[in-house]
């Protein structure tokens, strides 16, 4: 994942970036649309590319963010029957417990 956002971006700039984008028809969409909530979601510019890829691939996600130049973890949070797929797709648990599965 790249992410191409200049260092020490303001919540503004942050928020700037978002590209709201239409999830798939997964389980996600389905948790949302029970509990009321829209089934388009902000994700960060950088990192739309690769959650589109992670979606194809069937992962769902329920959370990403792109780090902006290292200000927080660059990460993606997925479901926990995602996870083997993801190990398999050379991503890795960002937990201390190697064996947690939400
Ligand atoms: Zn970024
Ligand atoms: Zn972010």
């Amino acid at each position: 994942m790249g992410c191409s956002c200049k260092s020490g971006m303001s919540e503004t700039e942050i928020r700037e970036r978002h590209v709201l984008i239409e999830l798939p028809h997964n389980l996600e969409r389905t948790r949302r649309i029970k509990k009321g909530l829209s089934t388009s979601i902000a994700i960060d510019g950088c990192i739309v590319e690769d959650i589109i890829h992670l979606w194809r691939n069937g992962i769902i996600t329920t959370g990403c963010c792109c780090g902006h130049n290292g200000y927080f973890p660059r990460m993606v949070n997925v479901n926990p029957e995602s996870v083997d797929k993801m190990y398999s797709m050379g991503y890795e648990q960002f937990h201390n417990d190697y064996t947690f599965k939400i």
